[in-house]
């Protein structure tokens, strides 16, 4: 039986902490209650947001749908060799907790994603990453449903097409498909990624000289905690814009007016053949921009982590949004570079 509620507050559902509601609401733990939702949805003609653990969202009105909070559970070995093992995870598992029980097994591939808040099920969509490693490539495969016609399809990994912060689900599949389940391949022997310098520096403290995952997982972790707010003390979504990917003429072009500026290259495949391009923390362009530590009201850029904004407690998701597009239009006229969010705005 559907346990469909009305105008239900979706403030503790969304990171953000803002005070919107849905006209309809109902939580699925099993695949045929989701799709009796889907049903439900169709035959009333109601407009459907799926919401998992409500942190890549920023929510700027009441939702007049249905929001199906997922909560399908459940983790099972799907293979396993003597080198790896593939773990298929359900779509409502916690992502923090998933890796806490990988990195106890002591296999390796997510260790460095320790602490991002959500589900097992968002985290293909876009391609979550932390501390060099990205999710991507982990994932064997991702299960879905398809909101039109309800049919189950198994994306592999090429299928998803995986970016940064990117996949086909933000792309020409976006809104098309409801994530069931994730499969990932994880190494019984695992290849430390310690490619991020503070990483290093805090096993150093430690005085770690042989690290495990749980090491790295630990030491991720105290970095995250030191670093970034927690959103149960003050309402935020993590990055709010994706650092801003250019080519080598835009980087000489700024570096002449700012010979400091930060850039990284990445290699982009272009028909076949790799092409360098320049990632530039948008968390670098905000700050220098002016705009860390900057309140409007209620809601405001954080003091610490200038790609972090913030909901001091009573702001809007409309406010929040406001300030977002006042960033966007100054970094653009400062650097000619048009910031693009990375939180789902709905
Ligand atoms: C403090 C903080 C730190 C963060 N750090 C990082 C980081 O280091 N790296 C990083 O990549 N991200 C980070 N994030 C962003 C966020 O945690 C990730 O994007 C996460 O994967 C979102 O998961 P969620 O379950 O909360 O998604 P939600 O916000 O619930 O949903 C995100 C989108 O997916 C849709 N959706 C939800 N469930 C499903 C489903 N099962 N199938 C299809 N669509 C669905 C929703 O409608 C929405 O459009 C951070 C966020 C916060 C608040």
């Amino acid at each position: 039986m559907l346990n469909i509620q009305e105008n239900v507050s979706l403030q503790p559902y969304n990171t953000f902490g803002v005070a919107v509601q849905a006209r309809f609401f109902v939580t699925v733990d099993d695949e045929s209650r989701l799709l009796s939702a889907l049903e439900w949805a169709q035959a009333e003609d109601q407009p459907l947001l799926l919401l998992g653990g409500g942190s890549n969202m920023l929510f700027t009105k009441d939702w007049e749908g249905l929001v199906i909070k997922l909560e399908l559970r459940g983790r099972e070995i799907a293979a396993e060799d003597d080198d790896q093992v593939a773990v298929r995870f359900a779509a409502g598992e916690n992502w923090h907790e998933s890796v806490l029980w990988t990195v106890e097994q002591g296999w390796g591939g997510i260790e460095n994603l320790s602490l991002i808040p959500g589900q097992i099920g968002t985290a293909p969509i876009q391609n979550i990453g932390a501390y060099g490693v990205e999710v991507k490539d982990t994932i064997v495969s991702v299960e879905a449903v398809s909101i039109d016609d309800r049919v189950k399809k198994v994306f592999n990994n090429k299928d998803c097409q995986f970016g940064y912060r990117d996949s086909v689900f933000k792309r020409a599949e976006k809104g098309k498909w409801i994530i069931t389940a994730v499969t990932f391949k994880l190494a019984k022997t695992p290849v430390l990624n310690l490619s991020y310098g503070a990483i290093q520096e805090t096993l150093r403290a430690q005085n770690v000289e042989n690290p495990t995952v749980a090491d790295i997982s630990q030491a991720v972790i105290a970095i995250r905690q030191s670093k970034l707010p927690d959103p149960k003390e003050i309402g935020n979504g993590g990055s709010f814009f994706k650092n801003p990917v250019v080519e080598d003429s835009v980087v000489d072009r700024l570096r002449e007016t700012y010979p400091e500026m930060p850039f990284y290259e990445v290699k982009k495949a272009v028909s076949g053949e790799q092409r360098a391009e320049y990632k530039i923390p948008a968390a670098w362009l905000i700050d220098t921009a002016g705009w860390k530590g900057h309140r409007a009201g209620n809601v405001g850029v954080h003091d610490r982590q200038a790609l972090v904004l913030v909901n001091h407690g009573g702001g809007t998701g409309a406010e929040v949004w406001a300030l977002a597009q006042e960033i966007q239009a100054d970094v653009e006229s400062k650097f000619g570079i048009r910031l693009e969010p990375e939180i789902n705005i709905i």
